[in-house]
């Protein structure tokens, strides 16, 4: 960039640093301005690393793709424990509840 600093965006404020998460670049780092859209951003870019290589740019997207799926597997993991958890509980209070009343009903009918 002809008189602009490496580590300056447009607007002159020190750049940030982001990471590129798209299928060409996985994991490359670059320099963009460091107010958003809404804030008014500039639009200065800058890579900071090198182009990936064709293998990473391969097997890169593919590893992502892999680990949100095991998250989505893990978010659904998640939820059926609570629900097991709230049915445990459930069925414990009510088990409670019952023993209780049948006591209550032994006291009772022994008053009566
Ligand atoms: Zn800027």
């Amino acid at each position: 960039m002809a008189g602009q600093e490496a580590n300056h965006c447009y607007c002159g404020d020190r750049s940030k640093i982001w990471t590129s998460w798209t299928d060409n670049n996985p994991g490359r780092r670059f320099y963009g301005c460091p107010n958003n859209k809404a804030n008014g951003s500039c639009g200065y870019f800058n890579w900071l690393d090198p182009p990936i290589c064709l293998r990473l740019k391969r097997i890169v997207p593919k590893l992502l793709r892999r680990i949100e799926g095991y998250r989505a597997r893990e978010r659904i993991y998640w939820v059926a424990l609570v629900i097991s958890w709230v049915i445990t509980i459930g069925v414990v209070l009510i088990y409670l509840s019952k023993k209780k009343g049948l006591r209550n009903g032994g006291r009772v009918l022994f008053l009566s």
